[in-house]
């Protein structure tokens, strides 16, 4: 499959980009410069390699791409050059700086001078809004991924890597790491509380009120106290008094909301207000159920499935890494070249989702690729295996390589013991018996086999009168193949090789962090590509100085 490169600038808008600042500083080096090489030899060894191919990374085509940006909005012109603010960026992750430092630093760090070609400036190269802004739109244009493509783009062109030895196809390995949110996790109380203030406040600025007031009017004091269990004021170890506070708390929130309906007409189907709105209902649906017993709501027994964790970023979710490890937030997926070790995708999912929820993300961009954009091998964890994309590989003849799953049997014969013919889909016991099946489904034993079967002991723990029982997976087929594999030393070997994936994730959460920088997914992907980008060009440079 071949996928004509879409980031590609048409050519109108190319002859348009003059309007916008082209990044142009000196490819000579200056005396000043040698001295800073010099000493950048030992440590940021990142800065020197970004000082010598910063025009090669930002080539005129990829500074013609970045201008695209501003066009299709019809904005008018920026006076600092995209280039130069994607610079920044990629700078500001290698160093872990926020907006308001990576200001500064263009002044007093000769190193961001150097790479950005500002030396001895006394102003800052941009300011803290143009920053943002950029990063907005990079955003909005989807750049962010180009970004990180131009990384594996220069691979070609630096020394150390020779990519006409490489296999045409791609062997991608794709991992994932828990990603804790940046928002505020919150308990029930306090999720109602602080989304019911969030109502209040808005609601009495709509209406031109102060909050305090408007809690009065609609006798709703606890939701304009400073935290909503001070407003209610209860002993909180005293599990009557809780579970009466939660009733009192939900009345409230039912005056307000009524007041909003009946006084603020239209405004309240518009956001922001029908958002909060919306909010309320959505965390009383999951975390509140019917006392049986009379008396109102009460706390939900249990966690409710996509559970929302936060007011401030909606899409952070419960995660679990193991059994008994728990997270908030979402999961990091990277996906890297097995061959290159350099990282060619990234995807953010909630931590709630499954694994194999990335991989269509993922799969679209490395299509995105101009070259070598075609998954010869995928080497996956098995939470990757159900999706549906990698069925479709498979059944393309691409090479999938993870652990099957190995259900648990305890002493009982394993379902490796029992024979399945995926052609003539049947199944044959240790004892010779066979049955038919079907695929997602169970396959039982009669009772009268198994109950007069000397085996049985070693089979089935049930009672007489039930037969064994195997589960047979929807991709039995492929789940087949990996336990065939995984019986070789050869398959072994090649299951190996996913380890530079993991190698790769801890590299990138030493750099990013184990918690986001921001809210909602689609900032997180920036952040997780940005953080790629880097880890790629020390990558490159590393191989350049091998
Ligand atoms: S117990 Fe049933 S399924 Fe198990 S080996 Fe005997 S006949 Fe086969």
């Amino acid at each position: 499959m071949i996928v004509s490169p879409s980031w590609a600038a048409p050519k109108r808008l190319v002859e348009a980009s003059v309007s916008v600042p082209r990044w142009s500083p000196s490819s000579e080096i200056s005396r000043r410069e040698q001295m800073f090489l010099k000493r950048l030899g030992r440590t940021k060894k990142l800065f020197a390699f970004l000082r010598e191919h910063r025009l090669d990374l930002f080539d005129d085509a990829f500074q013609d791409e970045l201008a695209g940006m501003y066009r299709t909005t019809d904005e008018g012109k920026e006076p600092v050059a995209p280039a130069l603010l994607a610079m920044a960026v990629l700078l500001q992750a290698y160093t872990g700086t926020s907006d308001a430092e990576a200001v500064e630093l263009t002044v007093v760090d000769a190193r961001w001078q150097m790479v950005l070609g500002v030396l001895s400036a006394e102003e800052p190269a941009f300011s803290q809004g143009t920053l943002q802004r950029f990063r907005e739109r990079l955003i909005a244009h989807d750049m962010d991924r180009r970004l990180l493509e131009r990384t594996v783009e220069l691979a070609k062109t630096t020394r150390g890597f020779d990519f006409k030895k490489l296999p045409a196809t791609i062997r991608l390995a794709v991992d994932s790491r828990p990603l804790t949110g940046a928002g505020r996790v919150e308990d029930t109380f306090n999720l109602l509380g602080h989304a019911a203030r969030k109502l209040l406040e808005c609601a009495a600025a709509v209406a031109g009120r102060e909050p305090s007031e408007l809690a009065a009017a609609v006798n709703a004091p606890s939701l304009a106290a400073s935290s909503v269990k001070r407003g209610l004021d209860i002993d909180w170890n005293d599990p009557e008094q809780k579970a009466d506070a939660i009733g009192q708390l939900v009345e409230q929130i039912e005056r307000l909301e009524a007041w909003v309906q009946a006084n603020l007409g239209s405004s309240a189907e518009r956001p922001p207000l029908a958002e909060q709105l919306a909010t309320l209902a959505q965390l009383r649906e999951q975390d509140l159920e019917s006392d049986p017993k009379g008396g109102g709501p009460r706390i939900r027994d249990g966690v409710a499935e996509d559970r929302r964790v936060s007011i401030e970023d909606p899409a952070m979710r419960h995660g679990r890494k193991t059994k008994s490890r728990t997270f908030n937030g979402y999961k990091s997926h990277l996906a890297a070249d097995v061959d290159t070790n350099l990282i060619l995708a990234c995807g953010i999912t909630p931590a709630n989702a499954p694994e194999a929820n990335a991989l269509p993300g993922i799969i679209v961009d490395v299509a995105h690729f101009p070259e070598r954009n075609q998954i010869g091998e995928l080497h996956i964890d098995r939470g990757y295996v159900a999706s549906n994309d990698v069925q479709a590989l498979a059944a393309n003849d691409v090479p999938i390589v993870a652990k099957p799953w190995h259900p648990r049997t305890g002493e009982l014969f394993a379902k490796s013991a029992f024979k399945l013919d995926l052609d003539q889909l049947t199944i044959t016991c240790p004892a010779g018996n066979t049955e038919k099946i079907q695929l997602g489904t169970i396959a039982h034993f009669p009772a009268e086999s198994c109950d007069a079967c000397p085996m049985r002991a070693r089979c089935t723990k049930g009672a007489l009168g039930r037969g064994r029982s195997v589960s047979i997976a929807a991709d039995e087929p492929l789940q087949h193949e990996l336990r065939r594999a995984i019986a070789t030393p050869d398959g072994r070997a090649r299951l190996r090789q996913r380890v530079m994936i993991e190698h790769r994730l801890a590299h990138h959460a030493r750099k990013q962090g184990r918690r986001a920088r921001y809210l909602g997914v689609r900032k997180n992907v920036f952040d997780a590509r940005r953080h790629a980008a880097t880890i790629n060009l020390e990558r490159l440079q590393l191989a350049e100085a091998a």
